[in-house]
């Protein structure tokens, strides 16, 4: 088995994104708050999981959150060894506001813990810089990402989901078959 993982706070356009990729409508009908089982995509071996949105949701209790929470760490750290990359999504027109408002409060964006956690679990990490239509300055919001993240800027690969604008993330996906000797899929 071949698995890639798709995370991310809730609304930054996961499953719009997960759905562009594979074609298949995923959460259709259900709401934030409502279910913690993950999105499936299965191709012969080849598996995509669009593990449930984290973070503050309008309508969603803490206690369910942190459900959410220990459940995406528990699939990650069980599947890690199969797991070939982990494709944090963010909203990149929020992305920058979000991260500072937690430094100056002293916590650890989820964001930066997520990339942090994937990378002790030996899980290449990559960056959907989804709603990338609502930045104004690209070159400074992938650097800005890019160092509080610590990702390598290659990894941080712009979308569109909402307009199918997943090119870049489609290309990952296929280097990491080519890398893992699977081009038979
Ligand atoms: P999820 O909660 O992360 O799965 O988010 P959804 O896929 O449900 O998308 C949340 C909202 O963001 C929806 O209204 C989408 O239409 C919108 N959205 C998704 N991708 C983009 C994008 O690239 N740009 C913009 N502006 N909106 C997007």
């Amino acid at each position: 088995n071949l698995e890639i993982i798709f995370t991310g706070r809730s609304n930054v356009g996961k499953s719009t994104l997960f759905s562009q990729l594979f074609g298949v409508n995923v959460r259709k009908g259900k709401k934030p708050g409502t279910t913690i089982a993950p999105n499936f995509y299965h191709y012969r071996d080849f598996l995509a999981t669009d593990l449930p949105g984290f973070g503050y949701v309008k309508g969603v209790s803490r206690k369910f959150n942190e459900r959410v929470k220990d459940f995406i760490v528990r699939y990650i750290e069980d599947y890690a060894e199969r797991i070939a990359a982990g494709i944090i999504v963010i909203d990149s027109g929020s992305f920058v506001e979000i991260v500072e408002r937690w430094d100056r409060r002293g916590y650890i964006p989820i964001d930066v813990e997520m990339a942090d956690f994937l990378r002790d679990v030996g899980i290449e990490v990559v960056v959907s810089a989804n709603k990338f239509d609502k930045v104004d300055s690209p070159e400074e919001t992938i650097e800005y990402i890019s160092e509080k993240l610590k990702v390598s800027r290659e990894r941080i690969i712009p979308t569109v989901a909402k307009k199918g604008d997943v090119g870049g993330v489609k290309n990952f996906i296929r280097q990491i078959f080519i890398k893992n000797n699977r081009h038979d899929l």
